[in-house]
């Protein structure tokens, strides 16, 4: 298996490095986020959960996001490992991570951190509201994502 993590700041990149390197090792980019999207635009229950959290900026419950990672982790396409972008996000779940890959006797084997100033942070987030219009990317919820990357992603 080849599991590899993305880690980086709210508009480092995660999404787009990651789908070139996910391309280049041929397993799956697996994003929490993107779920947490999907789910909320088809309004199951993660989706009414999470839609709070998420439009303020927080990160959405541990509890919702170990059942998606179980999830993930054990998917079919899953198999050859996955790169996972967006997750873990707090020391709970790179924990979790860790023991759901030691059942299947696997491990996490690279991590990448991607790097960024802040300031080009924002920049890039509030153009990315302007063409996409992602909830979250306004003034308020980006401050918010980067405070909470700093505090609980960060360590
Ligand atoms: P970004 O890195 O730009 O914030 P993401 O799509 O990775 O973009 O995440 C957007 C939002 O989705 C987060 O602010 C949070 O609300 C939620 N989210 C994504 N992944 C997780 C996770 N692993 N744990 C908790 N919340 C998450």
């Amino acid at each position: 298996m080849n599991n590899v993590i993305i880690l980086g700041a709210p508009g480092s990149g995660k999404g787009t490095q990651g789908k070139i390197l996910a391309g280049h090792l041929g397993i799956p980019q697996v994003s929490t986020g993107d779920l947490i999207r999907a789910a909320m635009k088809q309004g199951t229950p993660l989706g009414v959960k999470a839609k709070s959290f998420y439009d303020q900026g927080h990160l959405v419950p541990d509890e919702v996001i170990y059942g998606l990672i179980q999830e993930i982790l054990d998917a079919p396409a899953s198999r050859e490992g996955v790169l996972m972008d967006g997750f873990p996000r707090t020391s709970p779940q790179a924990e979790a991570v860790d023991r759901l890959l030691k059942a299947k006797q696997a491990k996490v084997d690279r991590v990448i951190l991607l790097e960024v100033d802040e300031t080009e942070l924002v920049k890039r987030l509030l153009a990315r509201a302007a063409k996409e219009g992602r909830a979250d990317d306004n003034a308020t919820s980006v401050t918010q994502r980067l405070k909470v990357f700093q505090q609980q992603t960060a360590p």
